[in-house]
């Protein structure tokens, strides 16, 4: 274990100083940069591992898997002996709702306003009093393999998430295309960091996290304006399915 956790300290400190040096290069302060670490398809015992290393923030891209390692992660905390903080970065069946939210503190992939208003009771009900705090997914590049608001519809329907009181809507998030070349989904991280001014001149009620960039590209999104990067497989190694 204590192996195992040397060699996640070394691959964060790697990607922290990749990450300094985005925000570097783009006049930011790497400190409003939050890595989110996805553990899909990572067995507890390496989850518990990497935050020991520091991470403090984990993803998941499924309810059942979360659900199946929570037990055996109930009492996990991170270097500085807080809980770590569970995202869903995949995509979210309406059945599935409720027990999201009593898994995760952060929904990054609202993608309608159906699920906004479902989340919203759910949420009221769950965790009275403190607001569910979310992210809307946009379909930034119209990619038809891909979830989320299309721009005219998030643009169509903002005010109405907006409104509710159960969410916080703390900002943004997408899922890129697939590109050869980290450089090549510069035009995306740009596009949603844009839409995302655009949305908060017209209703300043929405938040400024950026979830964007992922292992091959984050160091791009970073330039591009990323408050929220999603790195699986840079931290944990290549994905093996699980049994
Ligand atoms: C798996 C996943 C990631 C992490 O991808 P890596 O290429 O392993 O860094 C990020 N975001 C979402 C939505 C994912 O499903």
């Amino acid at each position: 274990m204590a192996e195992v956790s040397a060699r996640f300290a070394e691959t964060r400190a790697e990607i922290l100083a990749n990450i300094e040096a985005a925000a570097a290069r783009a006049g930011r302060a790497a400190s409003r940069v939050h890595v989110v670490a996805v553990s899909k398809t990572v067995e507890p015992e390496r989850i518990a591992a990497a935050a020991a290393a520091g991470w403090d923030a984990f993803g998941e891209n499924r309810v059942q898997e979360r659900a199946a390692k929570a037990d055996a992660l109930a009492s996990l905390t991170t270097g500085s002996g807080a809980r770590p903080d569970w995202h869903l970065v995949g995509p979210l069946q309406s059945n599935k709702a409720r027990r999201a939210v009593e898994l995760f503190d952060v929904i990054e992939t609202v993608d309608s306003l159906d699920l906004a208003q479902r989340l919203d009771r759910i949420a009221a009900e769950v965790r009275p009093g403190r607001p569910l705090p979310v992210l809307l997914q946009v379909n930034v590049d119209d990619d038809p393999a891909k979830a989320g608001f299309h721009q005219d519809e998030l643009r169509r329907d903002l005010a109405a998430v907006l409104d509710l009181a159960h969410l916080r809507v703390d900002g943004l998030m997408t899922v890129g295309r697939l590109v050869e070349r980290a450089e090549d989904a510069r035009s995306t991280f740009i596009a949603l960091r844009s839409l995302g001014e655009d949305l908060r001149a017209a209703d300043g009620r929405l938040g400024r996290e950026l979830s964007m960039g992922m292992s091959e590209d984050y160091d791009v999104a970073v330039e591009e304006g990323a408050t929220i990067v999603r790195i699986g497989r840079a931290i944990f190694g290549e994905r093996h399915l699980l049994g």
